[in-house]
């Protein structure tokens, strides 16, 4: 029978030759041999401990190779990984440790004393530490243990993994993804943009989300390419690593702040041959600005922690990869776009993005009524985007079968019963003079329900006014959607994924 365990189909990707260089930092190099025999040691401690099936891991530690390792253990192990944000503090993991029940909890050192008393409330019997230059009991412990592991055999069905969402609105669920989601997703990501073993990643995103665990990290290890492992992005770093990859990925604001950076240009890019960017809208503005000055366009991607990836940009040719979108459904995938109604909405109108396919997860944990709401009655997955396939108005610019992101549809603003679609303003308010970006949202009003109020960011050294940027708009827009406020602010509040922060906003500006 075939094992189909995620890490044994990655393994199969691995170069014939194991003393290549996997993984390189600034300091260390990891061959490919390194690799398996570091992650069997660490998969034989966890197996030592003799959990039950499907007994979860939780993992909140810095970015490390080791970090990467103990991934990779977890999956030989056949147990579940859970990856923590690592800027959670102890409330916050409470809250996951409670919902999860994890057999064990990985640490760092510094957190110990909260992290051992949050497991204890859970009821987790076992707690290593793992810091970020190798020490902590995790590796004491497996450092004698045998460096070979035969890899737990699994079912396409099996849990591998469960990602918290982010949860800006509301309690954070538990995404549960299989090792045949995860499988598939990283095949079809594969070909599609055409990974092959000379690539080399420049790998500066966190790996406790989808984009640099599964999107990133898989890609490479699948292609048996190198990693260019960085902790985080290091504007320093990057401009010294760049030249040496083929492959970058990032939210937009890595390359927000690559171009804010004037020594940036083509010489960094010379042997590059992709540039992805999703987690979060990328501005028009910036896809322009990178192109010109690097000659490279950046292919924009969508996806979430409850399906991996969705859609993307074409690889080839460059020219088909357009601003705005983000692109075709993934081989495999199947994605519409429909009305309240549940029906089909035309190209360029605007509806709930719905999902369906190999990559969609399993369900939240524990929490089957969410589940059962968050899927409609024929199996496709509501992804509480709204979207739409082709241009607005129909123009024919964007093809019918890209798909445009507007936002969420919590995000939505009902304005005296009328829909506005907040990235329709912020993209009118992105074009006036002097404007960097914007952020709009829906604040409780009186007469309306909701009231539209947008947040401006302007340029460097420009002076915005905001009676000037509302009679502005008035000319182009309805008055339902034109800003009743518009506060001006020093940076937009983002996640730590590039995602800008709705609900701060709302709370700050919710007053009129
Ligand atoms: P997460 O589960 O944290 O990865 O968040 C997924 C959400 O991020 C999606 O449902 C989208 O709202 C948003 N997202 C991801 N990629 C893009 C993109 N390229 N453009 C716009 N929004 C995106």
């Amino acid at each position: 029978m075939r094992n189909h365990n995620l890490y044994a189909v990655l393994e199969q990707g691995f170069p014939p030759d194991r003393s290549r260089i996997a993984i390189q930092t600034p300091t260390l190099c990891y061959s490919w041999d390194d690799i398996d025999r570091a992650s069997a040691c660490l998969a034989n401690l966890l197996a030592s401990l003799e959990l039950p099936i499907g007994a979860r891991v939780a993992v909140q530690v810095e970015k490390s190779p080791e970090a990467l390792l103990l991934y990779l253990a977890t999956l030989r192990a056949g147990l579940v990984y859970l990856p923590l944000n690592t800027a959670y503090r102890e409330a916050e993991v409470e809250y996951f440790l409670r919902n999860a029940e994890p057999a064990l909890v990985v640490c760092t050192e510094e957190n110990l004393e909260w992290m051992s008393r949050a497991a204890r409330h859970a009821g987790t019997s076992h707690v290593h530490t793992l810091n970020d230059d190798r020490s902590g009991s995790l590796l004491q412990a497996a450092g004698a243990l045998p460096q070979v592991f035969q890899t737990v055999e699994r079912g396409p069905d099996d849990l591998a993994a469960i990602l918290y969402t982010s949860g800006t609105t509301g309690r954070s669920k538990g995404a549960m993804l299989s090792h045949g989601n995860l499988v598939s997703n990283a095949q079809v990501l594969h070909e599609y943009w055409g990974w092959r073993d000379t690539d080399v990643l420049l790998h500066m995103l966190p790996i406790f989300h989808v984009h640099g665990l599964f999107v990133a990290a898989h890609g490479a290890l699948m292609a048996g390419a190198r990693m260019i492992w960085l902790p985080r992005l290091d504007i320093e770093q990057a401009l010294a690593w760049l030249p040496h990859s083929t492959v970058m990925m990032g939210v937009p604001t890595y390359y927000v702040r690559l171009l804010a950076d004037p020594r940036f240009g083509r010489a960094h890019c010379a042997s590059m041959r992709l540039f992805v960017s999703g987690s979060a809208p990328l501005l028009t503005e910036t896809f322009e600005q990178f192109r010109r000055r690097t000659g490279h366009t950046i292919l924009e991607r969508y996806g979430m922690s409850e399906t991996v990836m969705l859609t993307s940009n074409p690889y080839r040719p460059e020219s088909a990869r357009l601003p705005g979108t983000v692109g075709r459904a993934l081989p495999g995938v199947s994605v519409r776009v429909v009305d309240e109604a549940g029906q089909p909405a035309a190209p360029g109108q605007v509806g709930h993005v719905q999902v369906r396919g190999p990559n969609v997860f399993c369900g939240y944990w524990r929490m089957p009524e969410k589940t059962h709401e968050e899927f409609t009655a024929d199996g496709w997955f509501r992804t509480g985007d709204m979207g739409m396939f082709g241009s607005p108005g129909q123009d024919g610019r964007v093809p019918d079968d890209y798909l445009s992101i507007v936002g969420r549809s919590k995000d939505l603003i009902i304005s005296g019963g009328f829909n506005v679609y907040p990235k329709e303003i912020e993209s009118l308010i992105d074009e006036l003079d002097g404007v960097d970006e914007s952020a709009v949202v829906g604040v409780p009003h009186p007469d309306f329900g909701e009231a539209v109020v947008a947040v401006v960011v302007p340029r460097h050294g420009c002076v915005l006014d905001e009676a000037a940027m509302i009679a502005a708009l008035k000319q182009r827009i309805a008055n339902f959607k034109v800003p009743k406020r518009v506060h001006v602010i020093d940076a937009l509040p983002r996640n730590a994924m590039g995602k800008v922060q709705k609900n701060v906003l709302r709370q700050a500006y919710g007053r009129l």
